[in-house]
């Protein structure tokens, strides 16, 4: 069942029923016919209707907004800067997407060659539920371009932005048959990936299912390309202004009420400014107490995405708690909604769960290091590996630190954050394979060897 509920009241607003088996074969099987009308389009007919499509996504902003603010409960604000950047990578893969794709001369022993870049069919896309707009563009901007057409399985708290997703790109020229939106359950997906009509799987998302997913795909010696959870290390060596400092960690933090892949999760802060670090965030965080309703721009702790959610993060905090971690602000659930109150740990020790598990609500941890190496032992001590970012005002040591990490994608002095021209993917458990950026197009590409 595809469910909208509202996150700031539990009121429940709409139920869909999951689409039948029958359904389901019959949107694969519009994909996979639309796919031979798509690919045979130029590409710089297809770049032009994904240009269109960045020029209806700006235009229906608000709309888009509103909805995920209901839907999952996003602040107002967050929503629309979302979208902006949803604008952002159709345009880029609209305006660089042909260069992309060019023919590459590849001079060859006794000849020469071209690799040529081709697309490889219609593409199962299972999408998350906190950047509901953002995610799928990730996915669908570059894949349109290349000519692969896509069946999109949304997150079941978000039907009402599937559908207008699919509106969009409809209304600006994407054929009816190269963008599905399909009300699928989860259960199905076995079934859709066995499907020969269906070329490769891309999934962001938890663990469990990037699991479920990539072994399914497996069994069907079908790609998979895996965007999952991280518990992003972000590490303090230094700083010249605290307070500055302490703000753009918190609001990184705190950004989607702490529901992002590639939010800073653990602060490593060297003994030398930790105190006073730990005291100025705790009243940093203390700001994000009050909670709001999210269509209100005033608000600064709106609700997560559902009450299990919820539930889940005010749990995986007690359990901390329990297990001896010491709790410097919030860590209470908050009703009516689905509201947790903004959260600050400290002494998070390796025999706690919390120390290896993502939490995915606003929690900080924050971890004493005694040296460099310290810090840097602590940041790769995760299952995790999506993002990192290392702060410092000696540029040179902190690139040092930062090419130890282990990890997808390091920042420095800033955090968190994503933009269309920038490759986006982790390592170890966040995940297998890139997105956005030159990378992103090239997942489901068929790279095919010309000798001439
Ligand atoms: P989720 O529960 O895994 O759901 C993601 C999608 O997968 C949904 O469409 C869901 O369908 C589907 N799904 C769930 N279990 C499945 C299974 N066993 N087989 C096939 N599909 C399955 O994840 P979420 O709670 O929506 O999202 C939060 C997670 O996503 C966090 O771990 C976060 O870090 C990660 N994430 C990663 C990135 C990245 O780029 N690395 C970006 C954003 C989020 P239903 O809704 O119908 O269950």
């Amino acid at each position: 069942m595809y469910t909208v509920t509202n996150a700031a009241t539990d009121e429940l607003i709409e139920e869909i029923q999951n689409a039948t088996d029958a359904e389901v074969r019959a949107a694969i099987d519009r994909v996979h016919h639309g796919y031979a009308s798509w690919r045979r389009r130029s590409v710089a007919d297809r770049a032009k209707i994904v240009a269109r499509a960045a020029e209806l996504f700006a235009e229906r902003a608000d709309e888009l907004a509103e909805i995920m603010t209901l839907e999952m409960g996003k602040r107002i604000n967050e929503g629309r800067g979302e979208v902006g950047v949803v604008v952002d990578i159709f345009n880029y893969y609209a305006e660089n997407g042909p260069s992309m794709l060019a023919d590459e001369p590849l001079p060859i022993k006794g000849g020469e060659a071209v690799i040529r870049k081709e697309p490889v069919g219609a593409l199962l896309g299972v999408m998350p539920w906190n950047f509901p707009c953002y995610q799928v563009a990730r996915f669908v901007a570059p894949n349109l371009v290349l000519g692969n057409t896509i069946l999109l399985k949304h997150a079941s708290i978000c039907p009402r932005s599937a559908v207008a997703i699919e509106q969009v790109l409809h209304d600006a020229g994407v054929p009816e048959d190269a963008y599905v939106n399909v009300f699928a359950s989860s259960k199905q997906i076995p079934e859709m990936l066995a499907d020969p009509r269906i070329q490769g799987v891309s999934l962001t998302g938890s663990e469990p299912a990037g699991i479920s997913v990539a072994a399914e795909a497996g069994k069907n010696l079908k790609k998979s390309v895996l965007e999952l959870g991280g518990s992003d290390p972000l590490i303090v060596l230094d700083t010249d202004d605290m307070a500055e400092t302490v703000k753009a960690t918190a609001t990184a933090r705190m950004r989607n009420c702490g529901q992002s892949c590639n939010a800073p999760k653990r602060m490593i802060v060297m003994d030398d400014i930790y105190d006073e670090f730990v005291e100025r965030l705790t009243e940093r965080v203390a700001e994000y107490y009050v909670p709001g309703d999210p269509a209100d721009p005033a608000t600064k702790l709106p609700p997560l995405a559902s009450a299990a959610a919820a539930d889940e993060v005010a749990g995986q905090i007690e359990t901390a708690v329990r297990q001896g971690a010491t709790l410097r602000t919030g860590g209470h659930r908050i009703t009516p909604g689905a509201y947790v109150a903004a959260t600050v740990l400290t002494d998070v020790t390796q025999e706690m769960d919390a120390y290896r598990e993502e939490i995915f609500g606003p929690v900080v941890l924050v971890f004493r290091a005694e040296s460099e190496e310290h810090a840097i032992a602590i940041a790769n001590d995760s299952p995790f590996g999506l993002g990192a970012s290392v702060y410092g005002t000696d540029r040179e040591r902190a690139r040092r630190v930062a090419e130890q990490i282990e990890a997808g994608m390091v920042y420095l002095n800033s955090s968190g954050g994503s933009q269309a021209d920038l490759p986006f993917g982790g390592i170890k458990r966040s995940g297998i394979g890139r997105e956005l950026g030159p990378l992103g197009i090239e997942e489901f590409m068929n790279k095919k060897s010309i000798r001439l």
